[in-house]
């Protein structure tokens, strides 16, 4: 028997004898060699020397027949071995020799044609695999890399020869694209699990020169024909490109997917026949049902005919005139109904024209338009007109009724006394009398005439077409104000409260002289404003007087404020005296010292500066000033002056620090507190009254005294009274005047005192000019008077100087 390694060359692997194949030789040379060597034996025995001829003879055809060819055949063997199957067997000989070394001979030729078809199917799958663009990897089932071509050289960097014989995972060396983690090698996959595996996604094959390479694609077990798993192949391919592309669709795609999805607006993909193909954009609140809801739904299934009509028709537009298309449409959403402007777009989608719907919610910006338009034009709170759209209105009828010579009319109405009721009963109460008034006013005119809302408890009708005549014109104007008046005034109920409230009017004609829009309204304002002056629930016109008085106040308000600087203020007392005349108090009155006009009495300046807010300085000088000439003229009297009494208004009451400005005025001139009274109307403590009743709760503590003056004209209100530490009444003037004679005011005087009596108040009587008064009062309990019976108010230096003897 031999055996032997032969090695040969493949074709094209550059590599000589990089084969190993096994050659087998069976000879049985066993029989021949022991017969032989028995007829040596024989022939030895009986002779030796005929013996040793014939051996030596033997020995010569042994070794010409068998050992020669013998070692021939060898070597022929030998040179097979070696991969030399061209050589030629030219043994001599017969028998088992010759027939050995043909057999030899012919498989010789034998091994030759299988080794060429080798050669051959070897050399067509190297040139495949050459000519395969994809890499290809050849591994033994251990991972030993055994074949690769030309291109999977190239990507990994190594050549073929430096690589068989490597593990694979030293050539082929992979790594996960995102993570740079390595990535789990296929072959062993493959090894492991018998099967084909496709490489994962976002593979990178780092090369051997440090470039890499996106590469995609799979590994396969080699099997032999019994099914076992004798290698494993591995085909590849540089993919970057395709996945650089790849990814950057991606990331388009979720950028555009992202947008769309955030798109405060729904976007549809929308078929001909009106099926959703994709729903994106948008919050679900604003698609008519649920986005999972309406894929492959068509249109006419979710939305109701009316609805869905024009939506189909516009894609049906759009698709066929290939143009953009818009349409503004309702549809009920989840949340409710509302409006859409959309817009339709043909695209190509899978070989077919659909539509992309793009649909912008405009509800908020219809509603805030509307709002707008509305808050443009109407009074929020009443839905009356406001100022602008009536000026607006007021404008075209000034024109109109130029043209035609007719005459209309602007009421100007004030709600008398709203302030009182809104701070006292609250703003809901008195927005709800408001919306009444409104409600009263709109009843009463003609459809083409305005009511208007101005602000706080303002209203202007409008009235537009009155006649030629102006005096017929003014008689109806007064006509309807007055039945506004008297509709207004009926007892009312607001938030299921009883009330009862007045209105002040007041009314200009138009058009007047050349007088324009605003000039009308301002008109109608001042004679408002007179009908107040006048005791309010009036109605007054507009007159060229009450425009003068109106310009005058200007001119006075410009006149105080140098008055205040250039100290042209007086201070003038008027004494308080008891039932015997005796001097017991006395009123700061405030003159003015006009540079032009002399001395002035309050009556011509006072309200003119409540109506500018100077009379907040105005009595912060007057009580600092009276303060300190008190210290001054203390020091001529034998005790301290008690029962000087100073008037403030509300705006010096509720003016911030003004409690601590007292008490600093005082201390700083060395008056107590208690030397003072401060004089306030009830409208104070009406209009003003919680804020307003803890001030003077406050002073009451630093000890100084408080009147109620003019009582008796506000709305005289027992409870306020009662509540608060207040010390003196002052009975209004206008109640005094027609007493004893007359019943009413002697009644109501004499109620008054009784009242006081039972609060504990002193009670001062005011304006006192007869006798009789004096003695009405004094028998109905009355202890104080003040009045021309008694002194008229004179300066201050006077005062003091007659105070000693007057007093005593
Ligand atoms: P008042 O507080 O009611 O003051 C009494 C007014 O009646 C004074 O008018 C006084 O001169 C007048 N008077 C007194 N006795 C008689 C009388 O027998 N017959 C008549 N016909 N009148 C009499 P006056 O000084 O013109 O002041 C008018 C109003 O001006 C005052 O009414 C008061 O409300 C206000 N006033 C005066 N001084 C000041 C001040 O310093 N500050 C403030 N806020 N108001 C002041
Ligand atoms: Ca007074
Ligand atoms: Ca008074």
């Amino acid at each position: 028997l031999g055996v032997t390694a032969i090695r040969y060359t493949p074709p094209g692997s550059g590599q000589a004898g990089s084969r190993i194949a096994q050659l087998w030789l069976l000879i049985d040379t066993s029989r021949n060699r022991r017969a032989l060597l028995i007829q040596l034996a024989q022939r030895l025995g009986t002779t030796s020397l005929a013996g040793l001829i014939l051996v030596l003879f033997l020995a010569w055809i042994l070794r010409r027949h068998v050992a020669d060819p013998m070692n021939e055949l060898i070597g022929v063997s030998r040179r097979l071995a070696e991969g030399d199957l061209d050589l030629s067997l030219e043994v001599e000989g017969r028998g088992e020799v010759a027939e050995l070394s043909h057999a030899m001979d012919h498989m010789a030729g034998q091994l030759r044609s299988a080794i060429s078809a080798l050669r051959e199917s070897e050399q067509r799958l190297s040139i495949t695999l050459d000519a395969i663009g994809d890499a290809v990897l050849v591994t033994d089932p251990q991972g030993v890399i055994t074949r690769m071509n030309p291109t999977a050289e190239e990507l990994t960097g190594w050549s073929a020869e430096e690589a068989i014989g490597h593990p694979v995972i030293e050539v082929f060396n992979i790594i996960n694209a995102e993570t740079r983690e390595p990535a789990e090698h296929p072959i062993g996959r493959v090894l492991r699990e018998g099967r084909v595996v496709g490489l994962a996604n976002h593979t990178t094959l780092l090369s051997r020169d440090g470039s890499e390479y996106q590469i995609a694609d799979s590994a396969a077990p080699i099997r032999d024909e019994d099914g076992n798993t004798i290698g494993v192949i591995m085909v590849f391919q540089d993919v970057s490109e395709r996945y650089a592309m790849e990814s950057e669709i991606r990331r388009v795609k979720d950028r555009l997917h992202a947008i769309l999805e955030s798109l405060p607006d729904p976007c549809f993909l929308l078929a001909e026949d009106g099926r959703y193909l994709e729903v994106m954009g948008g919050p679900e609140e604003l698609l008519a049902r649920e986005r999972e809801f309406l894929l492959g739904k068509h249109i006419p299934d979710i939305l109701s005919p009316e609805q869905a009509a024009p939506i189909m028709r516009t894609i049906e537009e759009t698709i066929q005139s290939g143009k953009v298309q818009h349409l503004e449409y309702r549809i009920d959403t989840l949340t409710g109904p509302r409006l859409f402007e959309g817009s339709a777009a043909p695209v190509e989608h899978d070989g077919e024209t659909v539509v992309v719907w793009l649909a912008r919610d405009y509800t908020a910006r219809r509603q805030a338009e509307e709002q707008l338009e509305h808050l443009a034009r109407y009074d929020q709170l009443t839905g009356l007109a406001n100022r602008s759209m009536t000026l607006q209105r007021l404008d075209q009828l000034l024109h109109a009724n130029r043209r035609s010579g007719t005459y209309g009319a602007v009421l100007f109405i004030d709600v008398d006394r709203f302030k009182t009721i809104n701070d006292s009963l609250g703003h809901h109460f008195g927005d709800e009398l408001l919306r009444q008034v409104s409600a009263m006013l709109r009843q009463e005119i003609r459809t083409e005439d305005v009511a208007a809302r101005f602000g706080g408890d303002e209203f202007v009708i409008v009235l537009g077409n009155l006649g030629s005549e102006w005096t017929d014109a003014s008689t109806r104007a007064e006509l309807i104000a007055e039945k506004l008046r008297r509709i207004c005034g009926k007892p009312l109920l607001v938030n299921d409260q009883p009330l009862q409230i007045t209105i002040s009017v007041g009314i200009a004609l138009f058009p007047d002289d050349d007088s324009d829009v605003e000039e009308v309204i301002k008109r109608a304002d001042i004679a408002m404003y007179k009908a107040k002056e006048a005791g309010r629930n009036r109605i007054c016109f507009f007159s060229p007087e009450l425009q003068e008085i109106a310009e005058t106040r200007l001119t006075i308000q410009r006149e105080l404020r140098a008055a205040l600087e250039e100290e042209q203020f007086r201070l003038f007392v008027q004494p308080r005296v008891d039932g015997q005349g005796r001097w017991t108090g006395g009123e700061v009155l405030l003159r003015w010292n006009h540079p032009h006009r002399g001395l002035l009495l309050p009556g011509s300046f006072i309200p003119a500066a409540e109506g500018s807010g100077l009379i907040d300085d105005i009595d912060r000088w007057v009580l600092s000033h009276s303060i300190r000439e008190l210290a001054r003229v203390q020091e001529g009297l034998d005790e301290p002056f008690h029962g000087l009494s100073i008037n403030i208004t509300a705006d010096l009451l509720l003016s911030p620090h003004f409690p601590d400005d007292f008490r600093h005025w005082c201390m700083e001139h060395a008056i107590s507190p208690e030397q003072l009274e401060l004089e306030i109307t009830e409208r104070v403590l009406l209009e003003d009254h919680a804020q307003a009743a803890e001030i003077v709760e406050e002073m009451r503590g630093l000890g100084v005294h408080f009147s109620i003056d003019d009582f008796g004209t506000g709305y005289s209100s027992l409870r306020y009274l009662q509540r608060l530490p207040l010390n003196t009444l002052k009975i209004d003037k206008s109640f005094i005047d027609r007493l004893p004679a007359h019943a009413g005011d002697a009644r109501i005087v004499t109620t008054i005192i009784d009242m006081a009596g039972h609060l504990a108040m002193d009670v001062v009587a005011e304006g006192v000019e007869t006798r009789a008064q004096a003695d009405f009062l004094r028998e109905h309990g009355c202890g104080q008077f003040q009045g021309f019976l008694y002194a008229r108010p004179m300066p201050w230096k006077e005062f003091f100087e007659r105070l000693p003897q007057e007093s005593a």
